[in-house]
């Protein structure tokens, strides 16, 4: 797959090439003219209004905007959750627009992490379980060390056998990005990671997106919280589904 030539100016990659980002670098992940709308009470809500969007690998992205602005609907679309109205997805460089259920699933697991909001962990298993949840059907025997591994980078080796009970909010959210990370992905998303969580602690967890894309591990996170615009890379703006 060869990308745009950068000649081009402002015309439109063709469908199938990968545009460069500015790095020069292959997205990890990317919108092209995509809309989302919603059948809701008898008319139709526009979530997400011609979005284009791309991210470089380890590139850390604040998506800010109002409650309601289409912040959740584009990561959810982004991490291939939902399905856009109109426009184009790419993964890894790889056009993933007309996938079956099944291919997109597994797309999915190998290129994206999330971290969900308010956490959703399982509150019966404990930290280590938590972590290794998404390796749970197709086992390679090394997904504990992993997972052990990961906790003890997010400073949480010695809470391993842990309850989400007996943790803090900045250690669940640390469960979360462990957990997110388990299948090495190449991307995480993160709806509103800071959202819960006082600003001292909504640091550490923004410091520990900042290691992680050290790491070559790009970050979006939407959000409403300017703290998390301070640590990222670059921010961008939803207003009523329509990014600036
Ligand atoms: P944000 O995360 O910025 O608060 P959302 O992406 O959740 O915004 O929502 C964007 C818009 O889409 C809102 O008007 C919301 O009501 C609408 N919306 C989101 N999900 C659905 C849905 N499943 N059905 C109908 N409307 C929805
Ligand atoms: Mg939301």
């Amino acid at each position: 797959m060869t990308g745009p030539d950068p000649a081009d100016g402002a015309a439109r990659p063709e469908r199938g090439a990968t545009a460069a980002t500015a790095s020069g670098a292959r997205p990890v992940v990317e919108l092209r003219g995509v809309t989302k709308t919603y059948e809701s009470g008898g008319g139709t809500v526009v979530a997400l209004s011609e979005v284009d969007f791309a991210v470089a690998p380890g590139e850390f992205v604040a998506v800010v905007g109002p409650s309601g602005s289409g912040k959740s609907t584009m990561l959810n679309v982004l991490g291939l959750l939902d399905a856009p109205s109109e426009g184009d997805r790419y993964l890894a460089g790889r056009d993933v627009t007309g996938l079956t259920d099944a291919e997109r699933t597994d797309a999915r697991k190998d290129a994206v992490g999330f971290v969900f909001q308010d956490y959703h962990l399982i509150p019966t298993l404990t930290a280590l379980e938590n972590v290794t949840l998404p390796t749970l059907f197709d086992r390679d025997g090394a997904a504990d060390d992993r997972a052990r591994d990961l906790l003890d980078r997010v400073g949480l080796g010695d809470r391993l056998d842990h309850t989400p009970d007996r943790l803090s909010g900045g250690q669940k959210q640390r469960v979360a990005i462990a957990r997110a990370l388990i299948n090495r992905p190449g991307v995480l998303l993160a709806d509103e990671p800071t959202g819960n969580l006082d600003r001292a602690t909504g640091t550490t967890i923004l410091e520990e997106f900042r290691r992680i894309c050290a790491a070559g591990v790009a970050v979006v996170a939407v959000t409403h919280d300017d703290l998390v615009t301070e640590y990222a890379d670059r921010t961008v703006e939803l207003v009523d589904g329509a990014l600036r």
